[in-house]
């Protein structure tokens, strides 16, 4: 605990419903309007475009390396489907009074990783191939063919050198299957919370994978350390990536076009919700700030966080960042959402989302489970239970008086006819068959 706690309960008394595991939402006081708030962030649209560009052009690489990615184009994209049912189920079953569309943002099914990590771990591991291969002739310019990364010559050349990066999972597999794909020596360096099978699915690739009993910050910390002592070693730095979260953010951008194919309007009288399991903030943030760049106010972003790890909300909501941790108010940091177990946020990102983001919701662990299953049953849909996290979102979005005042004061609650909610499910296509049995058996 923080020898201070008294005093910061005093000033930001959220933290004591935080301290308690209170399922609850936090509507952020300093979200401002786009037009304002574009103005204090330092990355712009031309920045995701740069991200966007790189990896069309890394895409015949990635259909040589990975044909799986043929049929797409060497695009790693998700599908967003209708949910009706499953939003019937939490009408029926939680009361969650939820009007307008629920769609599903399948990024548990992304290729070669299988979760969210799809898009910023493979974006920084392209990016640093490139910067490579520029700097080094194998590449004579951007317009220059790709496929020759592929071949064995070039994997000699990267074989040199080192990635390194900490995880609590699936960050570590992203990177660890890419860098593995082109050549790169690889060592992940994995938090407590890791599952096994993803260790075991990383060795399998060739991955040097590092375990620490100690939880993700370490780890992080270890990898850090690690790749310092080797000049030919290239840290993933998930606290503070750039990369990784423009890679996110390219989602939004593509996300227009799927929401026009399914005549999806978004505008000030079609509100969009979008609720992300965030962990230390990577993922949601870049995804939240395409988002903002592409619909501005009339996208509402929401993050979810376990009761026990609620990292990003401790560190936005009293204005400390990364300067707390979650075990500073008493909180152990442990939860079955492993994707999200983070106990201290990305102080890069949560400076970024302090005029963007609409709220957080927290959940506890038992709610994955049951959400889940709802899924499943409902849609006969599998994702793992971090990402199950987002359904909180809409199942509480009407029933918290906070953010049903959110809704009064921003003039939306005669719009939630015409509004459309995106659960952004983060991760689960590569869970094996005995895992998913499991968790779909587990009752907290
Ligand atoms: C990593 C991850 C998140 C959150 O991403 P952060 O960048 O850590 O915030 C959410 N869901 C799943 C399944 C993840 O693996």
């Amino acid at each position: 605990m923080l020898e201070n706690y008294e005093s910061l309960a005093a000033s930001c008394p959220i933290v004591e419903d935080l301290r308690w595991e209170t399922e609850l939402v936090w509507i952020n006081p300093e979200k401002k309007p786009w037009a304002e708030g574009a103005k204090e962030i330092n990355l712009t649209l031309a920045d995701i475009d740069d991200a966007e560009v790189r990896l069309a052009r890394f895409a015949p690489f990635l259909m040589a390396a990975f044909p799986e990615t043929l049929p797409a184009g060497g695009v790693i994209e998700s599908a967003l489907t209708p949910v009706p049912t499953l939003g019937k189920r939490l009408g029926e079953k939680y009361g969650s009074r939820l009007e307008g569309r629920l769609l599903l943002k399948q990024d548990s099914h992304l290729a070669i990783a299988g979760s969210v990590k799809a898009r910023g771990g493979i974006y920084e591991v392209l990016k640093h191939t490139e910067d490579l291969a520029l700097e080094h002739g194998l590449l004579s310019g951007v317009e220059d063919d790709y496929t020759k990364l592929a071949t064995p010559e070039a994997r000699a050349f990267f074989s040199q050198y080192t990635v390194q990066v900490g995880s609590t999972g699936n960050l570590g597999l992203s990177i660890g299957i890419m860098s593995a794909a082109v050549g790169f020596q690889v060592i992940v360096h994995m938090s407590a919370d890791a599952k096994q099978w993803k260790k075991d699915l990383l060795r399998q690739h060739g991955v040097t994978v590092m375990e620490y009993s100690s939880d993700y910050s370490e780890a992080v910390k270890q990898g850090r350390a690690s790749s310092d002592a080797n000049p030919k070693s290239y840290f993933v730095d998930d606290e503070n990536s750039k990369n990784l979260f423009l890679g996110y953010a390219v989602a939004a951008k593509r996300l227009v076009g799927q929401l026009k194919n399914l005549d999806v309007t978004v505008d000030e009288a079609h509100p969009l919700f979008v609720y992300i399991p965030c962990g230390v903030g990577g993922a949601p943030g870049g995804i939240a700030f395409g988002l903002k760049q592409m619909f501005g106010d009339s996208v509402h972003v929401f993050f979810v966080e376990p009761t026990q790890a609620p990292c990003m909300l401790l560190g936005m909501a009293t204005g400390l960042q990364n300067g707390i941790a979650v075990q500073n108010i008493g909180l152990t940091g442990l939860t079955h959402a492993d994707g999200l177990a983070v106990g201290r946020p990305s102080g890069f990102v949560g400076k970024v989302m302090g005029p963007i983001l609409s709220g957080e919701f927290t959940l506890r662990d038992e709610k994955l489970y049951d959400y889940m299953r709802d899924l499943l049953e409902t849609e006969d849909i599998f994702i793992e239970p971090s990402a199950c996290a987002a359904i909180q979102g809409p199942v509480m979005l009407n029933r918290f008086p906070e953010s049903r005042a959110y809704l009064e004061r921003n003039g939306l609650v005669e719009r939630l006819p015409q509004a459309t909610h995106i659960l952004w499910a983060t991760g689960g296509s590569l869970v094996p068959e005995n895992i998913r049995e499991e968790y779909v058996n587990t009752h907290l």
